[in-house]
């Protein structure tokens, strides 16, 4: 057991060695000398993940030092959409400041600034927005080193390329990621309370699309919702009467800012009450300089198809005597389907159900199948690098691309170097 951790604290680390490299040649020899001593590797991102999906028995590769220069094509240098290639390395917030510096921006982020881009799109990370895909939809090339120590170049459109960025670390270490981006733009933030669970479930997109990207916190009190964040482009054309879309369904705007776990500072969160910023400042729900949320907690999260929305909210209110005792909060967040294999919106749009645990693990490992069970009926996709209970068996139907992956993942690693007790429990 070894002596390093992921961010929460729930995970030490097997390996027996967390190496550091700067440059891709240095990431081929790591690559090679494992598979030669017949040791696993395993590529290490800024430890986000809440499970043992990063974990190696053999050697971990951090990309904290893959960061390299940030290189823009011809349209991006003229401030205009295009791409950007950078090093797997970087955290969204550092990518966001070079961005901001150029006059450019990414579609979307998630809740925190603070994940690395390779690690982010490995999982599928995501942010919330009815018609904004996950991170890895941004993702317009990547270079990584597989599992033989060749490094591979693949490009959007390339036959591999769907397969290969939602790669849960399967196929090969990514060194260098191209993401499509766009110019900087302005987003204002308002939060809004006193929304009753009737008017959210009577027409649950008008609320989602009440703005670019929304999200609708709860602790399944009785009543309504906590809070529902609501983020606008101001530039948007008819801006003002979709947020009048909560207004009209009862909700108030919060005239303080707000924390999404009641009774927690609001210092660490981006800023709110309608002032706009730039998108980086606004888009995630806490500021990068602060530990994000309340920094002694679990994550788990299931995706299904938002047609189902309603459904599902009700099946876990019936739960919530259950959730309650062990539940920091709940946010309830929208992702617009794309193509990538392993994406937990592959082929369909989908609502998030994420939620904030207590540090409690073993019981709320116990209540997770409960919570699956009851979301087996909207065929619940977990998100890779939270807490779930579901194992290959339950998993591989809810992903029609599934045997294309294994045996794509078997091609860019025929030894198995990448593969690990996660891989082995959940995909293979
Ligand atoms: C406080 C907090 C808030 C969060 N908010 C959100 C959110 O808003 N939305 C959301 O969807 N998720 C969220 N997450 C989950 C998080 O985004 C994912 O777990 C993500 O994978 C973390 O990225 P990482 O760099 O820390 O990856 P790690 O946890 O270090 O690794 C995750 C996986 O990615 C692989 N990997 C990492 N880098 C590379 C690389 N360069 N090449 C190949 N494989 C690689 C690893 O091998 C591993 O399989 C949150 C997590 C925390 C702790």
């Amino acid at each position: 057991m070894g002596n390093e951790q992921n961010w929460a604290g729930n995970l030490r680390y097997s390996a027996e060695m967390v190496h550091e490299p700067r440059d891709a040649a240095e990431v081929q020899r790591l690559i090679a000398d494992a598979a030669a001593r017949g040791v696993g590797v395993r590529a290490l991102g800024s430890r986000h993940s809440f499970n043992d999906i990063a974990d190696s028995d053999g050697v971990l590769i951090s990309t904290r030092l893959l960061t390299g220069e940030l290189r823009c094509d011809a349209e991006a240098a003229a401030g205009r959409a295009g791409t950007v290639t950078i090093g797997a390395g970087i955290r969204y917030g550092e990518l966001a400041i070079a961005l901001e510096e150029r006059g450019l921006a990414v579609a979307n982020l998630a809740s925190l600034p603070h994940i690395s881009v390779g690690g982010a799109i490995a999982t599928g990370t995501h942010g919330s927005g009815d018609a904004v895909g996950s991170l890895a939809t941004a993702v317009r090339g990547i270079e990584l080193v597989d599992g033989t120590g060749a490094v591979r170049m693949l490009r959007h459109g390339d036959a591999d390329f769907a397969g290969a960025v939602v790669g849960l670390g399967a196929l090969g270490v990514v060194t260098r990621v191209t993401l499509a981006v766009e110019p900087a733009f302005a987003v204002a933030q308002t939060v809004y309370e006193g929304l009753r669970w009737s008017a959210l479930l009577d027409d649950f997109g008008a609320i989602t699309g009440a703005g670019y990207s929304v999200s609708v916190f709860t602790r399944w009190n009785s009543d309504g919702p906590d809070q529902i964040w609501v983020k606008r482009r101001v530039t948007e054309p008819g801006q003002a009467a979709e947020a009048d879309a909560l207004l009209a369904a009862g909700a108030l705007a919060a005239l303080e800012a707000r924390h999404p776990l009641p009774g927690i500072s609001a210092e660490s969160c981006t800023e709110q009450l309608g002032v706009a910023g730039p998108w980086f400042e606004r888009l995630p729900h806490f500021r990068l300089a602060f530990t994000p949320s309340n920094g002694a907690e679990l994550q788990s999260e299931y995706l299904i198809p938002r047609e189902h929305a309603a459904e599902a909210i009700t099946a876990l209110r019936a739960l919530a005597d259950r959730i309650r005792p062990l539940l920091q909060i709940c946010e309830l967040r929208t992702v617009a389907a794309d193509e990538l294999w392993l994406s937990a919106a592959y082929r369909r749009d989908a609502l998030g159900i994420h939620f904030t645990w207590l540090q409690r693990q073993d019981e709320v490992e116990a209540l997770l199948p409960e919570i699956e069970a009851a979301l087996a009926p909207f065929s619940a996709r977990p998100h890779w690098g939270k807490l779930f209970t579901q194992t290959t068996a339950a998993i591989a139907p809810l992903y029609p691309r599934h045997a294309d992956f294994v045996a794509l993942a078997a091609e860019y690693d025929p030894q198995g170097v990448f593969h690990n007790d996660y891989l082995r429990r959940v995909l293979l």
